[in-house]
């Protein structure tokens, strides 16, 4: 096939390559799953059509489900399989390799084997010979972008990472380190949230693979191939927040928000229950807080929502217990007699309305993670105050990939106990003025780049498109 005969690169169908397929059993359909990465993909794959390859989570996934504009294409996994792959070296090695060490990573040959022979079952459901954009997700799939290019895929592959890169002298720690590189640098594009990502993996490509030459922002291979690079922050979809934020559920549990925390300012957390995301650093602080500010004890109110996840590794049930053992010590230390408890911990996912809701009612919102790639929930808390007249305060981790865009959010080092304690004292303090000018231009800043902002980045065509089969 020629290159003229094909159509061109910014109209090919989009073939997106994630962990999960998109979709979820209800009773008796097939619907959408609401998690982050379907709502962002999910404007692309509508407009340029497409299929989207996932493993099936152990259900028998059809490839069209009604209403929905792509193809899916499931990938099976043994029981096995999954616990190797996806628990193990994904969960076990690469997340917290790649979240800088904040737990100890496992290094196992036998998961990696797995994890090396799943990414091979990803590139079998794909037919090399149709034109498309091969988009390749996360940290699940970093051989993928290799597989595809031995295979010879017809148009150009790219590669996004949806969590932080280390430095280089944390990443070779990995005994695998220089195949999962040439994974990666299997793409034509391999694609970061930030700067301080993408420099650390092009320093990481200069110091530990010999036959490859950094050159300011792109690697060029001893082949002669360049893969470029880039740093384009995933977002939200503001516009749509800002209208769900004023609908008349939220107003509803917003108003019963209020009435069962007033007169009390509210401060509010939302995470995953993860080890990345500073829970205990932030519950210690609060703690410091109320022990140093005793009239506090009556008038503020720390409400958690921690989504459960990934218990079946252990590092995730000890925390667990972690938390639920500093919020009961808390609480047992400040709660006075005949009023509420100063620590609120759900410990499950909200319904989005209520979600919504909490964001509108909190004073103060802490994202205190120790590493988190991006962190929406940020993104999301500015713009919902934003857009409902509210005057809350961000107190943001440095840590965080929404630090370099949220530069008028309160920075804290979730690691400095007493720093962070201080911090959030200055967030209740800080002047209602300043609060709201704050939040303004941080809602300017993730309305200019929203998903939609990230997915043309993303999306856009390269320079030098590779379109025709060399074979
Ligand atoms: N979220 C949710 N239900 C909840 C709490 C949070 O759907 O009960 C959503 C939240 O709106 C946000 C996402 O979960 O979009 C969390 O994304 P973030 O980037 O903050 O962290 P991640 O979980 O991806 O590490």
């Amino acid at each position: 096939m020629s290159s003229s005969a094909m159509p061109p690169e910014d109209e090919l169908p989009v073939i997106a390559f994630a962990n999960r397929l998109p979709v979820r059993r209800t009773r008796n359909s097939w619907r959408l799953s609401d998690g982050g990465l379907v709502s962002a993909l999910q404007p692309a794959m509508r407009s340029r059509g497409g299929i989207w390859v996932g493993w099936d989570g152990g259900t028998q996934t059809p490839r069209e489900v009604p209403g929905l504009d792509f193809e899916l294409r499931p990938v099976s996994l043994s029981r096995r399989e999954v616990d190797a792959y996806y628990h193990g070296f994904a969960n076990r090695t690469l997340w917290p390799l790649l979240h800088g060490l904040v737990e100890q990573p496992t290094f196992d040959r036998f998961s990696w084997d797995v994890y090396r022979r799943v990414n091979e079952h990803f590139a079998d459901v794909d037919d090399p010979s149709q034109p498309g954009l091969r988009w390749v997700h996360d940290y699940h799939l970093l051989l993928l972008p290799g597989l595809l290019r031995r295979r010879e895929a017809l148009g150009r592959i790219g590669f996004f990472l949806h969590v932080p890169f280390p430095p280089p002298e944390v990443f070779a720690r990995l005994p695998w380190r220089a195949s999962v590189l040439e994974g990666m640098l299997g793409a034509d594009v391999v694609s970061f949230h930030t700067q301080r990502y993408r420099g650390n993996f092009l320093r990481t490509c200069a110091q530990l693979l010999d036959d490859v030459r950094v050159d300011g922002t792109i690697v060029r291979l001893h082949d002669g191939r360049v893969v470029r690079t880039a740093a384009h922050p995933i977002s939200i979809d503001a516009a749509d927040l800002a209208n769900r934020a004023r609908t008349a559920n939220v107003e509803r549990a917003l108003d019963g928000l209020r009435t069962q925390f007033a007169p009390r300012r509210l401060l509010l957390g939302v995470d995953r229950l993860d080890y990345t995301k500073g829970i205990p650093e932030r519950l210690r602080a609060i703690e410091l807080l109320l022990e140093m500010r005793p009239e506090l004890r009556r008038w503020i109110t720390f409400v958690q929502v921690a989504v459960p996840s990934r218990g079946e590794i252990r590092e995730y049930r000890d925390l667990r217990a972690h938390v639920e053992q500093l919020v009961g010590r808390i609480n047992g230390r400040f709660t006075e007699p005949g009023l509420d408890v100063p620590v609120h911990y759900l410990y499950r996912g909200v319904t989005a309305d209520r979600l919504l809701a909490y964001y509108r009612a909190a004073d103060v919102c802490l994202v205190t993670p120790l590493q988190d790639g991006m962190n929406l929930v940020a993104k999301e808390y500015v713009t919902v105050q934003d857009a409902t007249a509210g005057a809350g305060a961000l107190v943001l981790s440095e840590f965080t990939g929404a630090i370099e865009e949220l530069r008028q959010a309160l920075p804290c080092n979730p690691f400095d106990i007493e720093g962070l304690a201080g911090t959030i004292s200055l967030a209740l303090e800080l002047d209602e003025e300043d609060r709201r000018r704050r939040l303004a231009k941080m809602a300017a800043t993730i309305r200019a780049h929203d998903v939609y902002a990230w997915l043309d980045e993303e999306l856009a065509a390269t320079p030098a498109p590779k379109l025709v089969r060399t074979a």
